[in-house]
């Protein structure tokens, strides 16, 4: 069965399905494998398996693209960075997933690349900076201060340019944004969060549109071995069969809650850029407090990770890496999909007891 003619949350639920044969399982089978009968395909599960493509299916067809399963969000970051020419101009956004930025300046300490960090926000900035880049890396909304950018005006330039544009499109989802329709050239997932949406799976992928980007993709997959398990594609494959319907919910709610936190005495700087499912503040009585804020409450667990059925949250400071752009007192706060009564009570009284 085939995307495009059909709506996103047609495809979620029927893309991907085994040929309708009499007695046939109406779900791929999970199937673990390491040598696979040798013919036109791969033979070595490095190299591709059966697995994978119920997954890579439902997915590409959301972004308009063709998919590639990662073991995990990184696994597929890393594939994407190590197409850059050495020494490569790179920009990328100030602050971001901790693990991206942190492995750019890894590879910037080893001058694999030139590194240039800018306000995503500010397009015209952005354009200055990635004169003569390789790649212009963005994270819409980042991870976790929810910056927005405007991707088609990035990629009307710097396609001129022979600049490609990598899209970290895990806050948004296919549902929400889909860079490659607005220009980007490949599209990057942890499909940990949103995707599998029941914090039980880590896996990850990397979406592009052009014959080219997806070869050299894969062949970085092949190579370094970053190749996901037929189980993790499995739990995805059922996360994306109800995306579409976890991701209203819980959008309902995260809009319900950013709106109500603004009027909130003791909380500032709420941000929330009025669609997706996660919503960052800050806690006016500080550091200190926004830590007791996540650990006195009930309903919503306190966890790092997000995306899932549940509502986490955490003080994303007390991770080392976190970019120390991100305040020492913010809260990201990733809203579930739970009754939006239970969850404003227990928002308040976790305020109360810090
Ligand atoms: C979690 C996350 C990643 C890393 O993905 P993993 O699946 O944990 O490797 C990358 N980007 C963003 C925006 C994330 O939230």
């Amino acid at each position: 069965m085939h995307g495009p003619e059909l709506s996103p949350s047609t495809i979620a639920v029927s893309v991907g399905r085994p040929p309708r044969t009499p007695g046939a399982p109406l779900n791929a089978p999970i199937a673990p494998a390491t040598a696979l009968v040798p013919g036109d395909g791969p033979d070595y599960t490095r190299q591709g398996n059966p697995a994978w493509e119920p997954f890579e299916a439902v997915l590409g067809a959301l972004e308009g693209g063709r998919a590639l399963a990662f073991a995990s969000g990184m696994a597929a970051t890393t594939a994407v960075l190590d197409l850059v020419p050495a020494g490569g101009i790179v920009v990328a956004p100030e602050h971001a997933y901790s693990g991206t930025l942190a492995q750019l300046h890894q590879r910037a300490r080893r001058q694999l690349v030139d590194l240039r960090l800018v306000d995503i926000t500010d397009t015209r900035g952005l354009l200055e900076a990635a004169e003569g880049a390789a790649l212009v890396w963005l994270e819409s909304p980042t991870n976790p201060m929810l910056d927005v950018a405007d991707i088609e005006a990035i990629t009307q330039e710097t396609a001129r340019r022979g600049t490609a544009v990598a899209v970290d499109n895990t806050f948004a989802t296919p549902l929400r944004q889909k860079p490659l329709a607005l220009g980007a050239d490949f599209v990057v997932h942890s499909a940990s969060k949103l995707i599998a949406g029941h914090s039980d799976a880590l896996l990850g992928a990397v979406v592009t549109n052009s014959e080219r980007g997806h070869r050299a993709v894969e062949a970085r997959r092949t190579l370094m071995g970053g190749t996901p398990g037929a189980l993790e594609c499995w739990l995805a494959t059922r996360g994306l069969r109800t995306l579409h319907v976890r991701l209203d919910r819980a959008e309902d709610n995260a809009r319900e809650l950013a709106d109500r936190l603004k009027g909130l005495p003791g909380v500032t700087g709420v941000r929330y850029p009025g669609w997706g499912t996660i919503v960052s503040f800050q806690v006016e009585a500080g550091p200190d407090a926004a830590q007791r804020v996540t650990e006195s409450s009930e309903v919503i667990t306190y966890a790092t990770s997000l995306g899932g059925v549940e509502s986490t949250w955490e003080r994303r400071r007390r991770h080392e890496l976190e970019p120390r752009l991100v305040p020492e007192d913010l809260v990201r706060l990733s809203v579930g999909i739970e009754d939006v009564e239970d969850l404003w009570t227990d928002v308040q009284r976790a305020l109360a007891a810090a």
